[in-house]
């Protein structure tokens, strides 16, 4: 019999790990974080978020002999720690420190330069729990800023992402780089087109290895990184299905949601081809269009989440062999005025690829 798995959190990640369990013959359940059922022995337990609510359930959770990778999900979810391991690895970051108590802006200044972030240490997502502090500016320091971190601004050319998948055998797979436009802190467009990073894709590769047979992780991990000329900074580690992994999709043979599943289970791990280039773009806190649907390529995944202004509300993925046909696709795509700057981006990397 299939051994159960149990996902942590009942969004958009859950939601698109139970349907590609149902495919693959593979039984998911997801549990509600506020008061989660226990599930049986057998099942192995994770998660679709490294953030949860504290409580008895799951804390219960946490304690059952299922639950997976407990290094990872210990360590990462806190910046000060996932730093400090990244540190102790000598996997190259943005530059960082604690602040202390009695630090004021210009103090952080000195070592971290005119423009640093405060990020809380924990609990932050989608740009929030984060504070920019730019020395022009003369900003008071929060009272938060003892717990977070303070990391100085990368002028980075862009960002990049690396998704990939260790098994139980310690062999890992990974897709090519993706390239990620964020609007305030917020991912708005992802890219995966086949050659434009191959040059880092080794480095990329071992980067998220080494962190990874650390943690004896098992599962899909995302590392997020600022591209500066041809040198890889992390920006963060996510222990789970990743935003800027949707394109795999449409633009892969096994989708990330799959791979974490088959990773999980100790099934059959081939290297994921992909195909050609594919572009995900995020709808945030929109209403739903069924205009959308009126452009043939649009691949439209819908969360069915209430509203809220900002929030994901779904995403749409393009693929075609040629990059010319995502381009067009992408000009009809209906969005709001506010993702001119997103489009522009990702159209001016598939003309150049055409
Ligand atoms: P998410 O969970 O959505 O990835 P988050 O809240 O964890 O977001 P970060 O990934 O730390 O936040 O930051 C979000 C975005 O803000 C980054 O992708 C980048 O565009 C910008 N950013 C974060 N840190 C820096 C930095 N040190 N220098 C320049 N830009 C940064
Ligand atoms: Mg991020």
């Amino acid at each position: 019999m299939t051994q159960p798995i149990a996902i942590l959190g009942m969004g958009q990640l859950g939601w698109m790990l139970s349907r590609a369990g149902e495919r693959i013959g593979a039984s998911v359940q997801l549990l509600d974080p506020d008061a989660p059922e226990q599930p049986g022995p057998n099942t192995l337990i994770s998660v679709e978020s490294e953030h949860w609510p504290d409580n008895p359930g799951t804390r219960q959770l946490r304690a059952h002999p299922g639950w997976q990778n407990p290094n990872a999900l210990d360590i990462l979810p806190n910046r000060i720690q996932q730093k400090t391991v990244l540190d102790e690895l000598q996997l190259p970051t943005a530059p960082w420190c604690r602040p202390k108590d009695d630090d004021q802006a210009k103090d952080l200044h000195q070592t971290l330069g005119p423009d640093f972030l405060l990020k809380r240490a924990r609990g932050g997502y989608d740009g929030r729990g984060q504070l920019r502090v730019k020395e022009s500016e003369a900003t008071a320091l929060p009272n938060w800023k003892t717990e977070a971190i303070a990391e100085s601004a990368i002028g980075f050319d862009t960002e990049v992402s690396l998704v990939g998948a260790r098994g139980r055998d310690g062999r890992c797979v990974f897709y090519p780089l993706t390239e990620n436009y964020h609007r305030q802190g917020v991912l708005t467009v992802s890219l995966s087109q086949p050659t434009r990073f191959s040059a880092l894709q080794r480095t990329a590769e071992t980067m998220l290895t080494k962190l990874m047979d650390h943690l004896d992780y098992v599962g899909l991990m995302a590392m997020e990184c600022f591209l500066v000329g041809d040198k890889l900074l992390i920006n963060e580690i996510a222990p789970r299905v990743h935003n800027s992994g949707h394109w795999t999709q449409e633009g892969a043979t096994i989708c990330q949601f799959e791979l974490h599943l088959r990773a999980l289970l100790g099934w059959p791990m081939p290297q994921p081809e992909t195909r050609g280039t594919t572009a995900m773009v995020n709808l945030l806190g929109m209403e739903h269009q069924r205009e959308w649907l009126a452009v043939t390529g649009a691949r439209l995944y819908w969360y069915n989440k209430a509203h809220r202004p900002g929030r994901k509300m779904g995403h749409i993925n393009l693929q075609h062999p040629e990059p010319q046909r995502i381009a067009d696709w992408l000009r009809e795509l209906p969005l709001p005025a506010d993702y001119d700057e997103s489009r522009a981006w990702a159209l001016e990397r598939l003309s150049f690829e055409g």
